[in-house]
C-alpha cells in the first residue's frame, strides 16, 4: 500500500510498505479521507515525530476492511471515524476520565503509523460509527470539530454571553458554530485572511473584524457596545494572545488553544486588568472527556448527521497521496493559501 512516510523534519516521502496486520482487538481500516492538522504543519516541517520514518496523518475516516479475533460489534463494511488518542487508561488523569491530560499515551501519526496511508490499524476502543448521511470527508473532520466543543467547554460559555473566536482556521469555525448552538449572543470572528472571515459569515458568525485592517478591542466595543464575556484564540500568536486578554470584560474568560512554542509578554495594564477584572486565564488541550473518547466526539458526529454542524465549506483542498511532499512544500514557501487541506488515498 502507499503511505506518506516523515524520515524527519522536512523530509517527507510516498512509499508501497506491507498492509498493517490487526491484531485481535484491532480492525484494519481502509482510509476514505485524512486531514492536514494544524500540528501536522510544524510536525513535518520543522520538528519531526516521536519515531523516525513514521505515516503521518492522524484525522480520519474510513471503512472497516477486516476485524481481529476479538472484535464482535463491528463488521467488514463499517463506516467509521477514529479519535487519534490511545490513552493509557492508567494513569491519574485516565482514571478521572481526563484523557486529553494521559501522561503516556499513544497517537496516530505521531507517536504510532497515521492514516496518510491506504491502510491503518485501529483499536476497537477507537472507533466511532460514521453515520450514513455524513461523507468520509466530513467525518475526517470530526476531530477539529471535537477540539472546538473541548475549548468552548473550557470557556464555561453561558446563553446569551459574548465571545470573540480570534483566528478561523478549521477548529475556530467549528468554534463559532457550536457558540451559536450553545446559545452565544454575538460571535465576532477576527482573522487577517479575508476569505476566511468570508467563510466565518457562511457559517453563522454575527460580526467579523478584519484585524489587517482594524484594532479588535475598539471594534469589538463598538459593535457590542461593551465588552465579551469570552475569548479563545486558535491562532497561538502570542500578539494575539495578549490581544484576547484586553478583548474581554469583567470577570471575563479567555481560552488559549492554538500552540505558539513563544513565550508570552503582556504590558502593564494587561496584567493589572487580568487582576481588577479578574479574569480566568485557560488552557485547552486536545478533545476527549469520558467515556473515552467522549461527548466533544458523540456531540460532533451527531451534529453534522443532523446538519447542525457544517464543515464543506471549510475544506479548501483535496489531493491524493502521491502529492503529499508537494503539497507541504507548498505550505512551507507559502503558496497555497489554505484552511482544511484534505488528502483522499
Ligand atoms: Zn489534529
Ligand atoms: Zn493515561
Amino acid at each position: 500500500m502507499k503511505a506518506v512516510k516523515l524520515y524527519k523534519a522536512g523530509d517527507l516521502r510516498v512509499e508501497d510498505v506491507p498492509i498493517p496486520e490487526p491484531l485481535n482487538n484491532e480492525v484494519l481500516v481502509r482510509v476514505k479521507a485524512v486531514g492536514v492538522c494544524g500540528s501536522d504543519i510544524p510536525r513535518i516541517l520543522y520538528i519531526g515525530a516521536h519515531k523516525e520514518r513514521i505515516t503521518v496523518g492522524h484525522e480520519f475516516a474510513g471503512e472497516i476492511v477486516s476485524v481481529g479475533k476479538d472484535i464482535k460489534d463491528w463488521r467488514v463494511g463499517d463506516r467509521v471515524v477514529v479519535p487519534p488518542l490511545i490513552p493509557c487508561y492508567q494513569c491519574n488523569s485516565c482514571l478521572r476520565g481526563e484523557y486529553s491530560l494521559c501522561s503516556d499515551y499513544d497517537y496516530f501519526g505521531s507517536r504510532r503509523d497515521g492514516a496518510m496511508a491506504e491502510y491503518v490499524t485501529v483499536p476497537e476502543a477507537n472507533l466511532l460509527r460514521l453515520p450514513e448521511n455524513v461523507s468520509y470527508e466530513v467525518g475526517a473532520m470530526t476531530d477539529p470539530a471535537a477540539n472546538a466543543w473541548h475549548a468552548l467547554w473550557r470557556s464555561k460559555l453561558e446563553p446569551g454571553e459574548d465571545m470573540v473566536v480570534f483566528g478561523v482556521g478549521p477548529i475556530g469555525m467549528f468554534a463559532l458554530q457550536a457558540a451559536k448552538l450553545e446559545g452565544a449572543r454575538n460571535v465576532i470572528a477576527v482573522d487577517i485572511v479575508a476569505g476566511k472571515l468570508q467563510t466565518a459569515k457562511q457559517l453563522g458568525v454575527d460580526h467579523v473584524i478584519n484585524t489587517a485592517k482594524t484594532s479588535v478591542v475598539e471594534t469589538t466595543m463598538e459593535i457590542l457596545g461593551k465588552e465579551p464575556e469570552v475569548a479563545i484564540d486558535f491562532t497561538g500568536v502570542p500578539s494575539v494572545q495578549a490581544e484576547a486578554i484586553a478583548t474581554v470584560g469583567r470577570h471575563g474568560r479567555v481560552v488559549f488553544l492554538g500552540i505558539s512554542h513563544k513565550g508570552l509578554n503582556l504590558l502593564e495594564e494587561q496584567v493589572d486588568k487580568i487582576l481588577r477584572y479578574e479574569l480566568t486565564i485557560t488552557g485547552s488541550w486536545n478533545s476527549f472527556s469520558q467515556p473515552f473518547p467522549g461527548r466533544e466526539w458523540i456531540k460532533s458526529i451527531e451534529l453534522f448527521a443532523a446538519g447542525k454542524l457544517i464543515a464543506e465549506p471549510i475544506i479548501t483542498h483535496r489531493f491524493c497521496l502521491d502529492e503529499a511532499p508537494e503539497v507541504f512544500r507548498r505550505i512551507k514557501e507559502g503558496s497555497i493559501e489554505h484552511n482544511k487541506i484534505m488528502f483522499l488515498p
